[in-house]
């Protein structure tokens, strides 16, 4: 029998943020990969077995989910959002290309899911409505050097940036840091929205200004989108301010 691995995307939290191709991965697999936290979202089945492990134990996971789909089993590996943003795909990735030729011939498939950035987008307006990027401000696999680098290109070139991992309690410093770094480009009424563990029961939206940023506690769970010049803050009375990013280009000198 061949063995068959999924990367299954759970989306950020609830679960009617998951898709049909999801939820089929998962009713399919006799074994679910994964960080414990987010196996606990899929429910339980007798018929599954479950390998819980740490968040930074990603290279290892993925080889023991290929080494089990490789005995012929049907194997699921799950991802918060969407599994090829900063997260597991590209980790099952790495351990084929370096693997034994064995797991070149297993039947992959990648299954998407509602990334942090665009659940948090959706719950204040279009911040994502013209050109944006992502960086991950996690330094565990690239230098700190390297990640202001990105930072000043991308403030610099005009896009509107979603900021994946921006604290960890090892790394305390680094988003105060690059806020510092982006005021150097934009200016400090520059909107920015910070969303924490959306889609879950507590979770948290906030609007503020680039010049408020770095005093605005964001964790783990916290995605912040930081505006461009064409991102604005429309208020209304009552209810959340929108936030949406022009689709018409304010002209920056060179
Ligand atoms: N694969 C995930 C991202 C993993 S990196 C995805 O596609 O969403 C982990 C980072 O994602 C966190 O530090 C946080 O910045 C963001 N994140 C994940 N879930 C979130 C949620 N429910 N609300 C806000 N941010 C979230």
């Amino acid at each position: 029998m061949s063995g068959r691995l999924s990367v299954v995307g759970l989306g950020p939290g609830d679960a009617r943020y998951l898709t049909a191709e999801a939820v089929e991965a998962l009713d399919a697999a006799h074994a679910l990969y994964g960080y414990g936290p987010y196996l606990e979202r899929v429910p339980e089945r007798a018929s599954q077995r479950r390998y819980a492990s740490d968040n930074r134990e990603e290279r290892v996971r993925a080889a023991a989910a290929l080494a089990h789909a490789a005995q012929g089993a049907l194997v699921a590996v799950v991802s918060g959002g969407d599994p090829g943003v900063f997260a597991m795909a590209a980790a099952i990735c790495e351990e084929i290309e370096s693997g034994p030729e064995s797991w070149r011939m297993l039947d992959v498939s990648i299954v998407p899911g509602i990334t942090a950035m665009l659940a948090v987008a959706a719950r204040i307006g279009a911040p994502l409505g013209h050109d944006f990027c992502a960086l991950s401000l996690s330094d565990n696999l690239k230098p700190w050097h390297l990640i202001e680098r990105r930072l000043d290109a991308a403030a610099s070139a005009g896009f509107v940036i979603a900021l994946y991992n921006p604290v960890s309690r090892a790394r305390p410093w680094q988003f105060a840091a690059a806020i510092e770094r982006l005021r150097r480009h934009l200016p400090p009424s520059t909107p920015v929205v910070f969303g924490r563990a959306v889609g879950r029961p507590d979770e948290q939206m906030d609007v503020v200004m680039l010049n408020a940023a770095d005093a605005t506690p964001a964790d783990m769970a916290t995605l912040v989108i930081v505006g461009s010049r064409e991102t604005r803050v429309v208020d209304r009375p009552g209810r959340t301010p929108l936030v949406y990013t022009s689709r018409a280009v304010v002209e920056v000198s060179a």
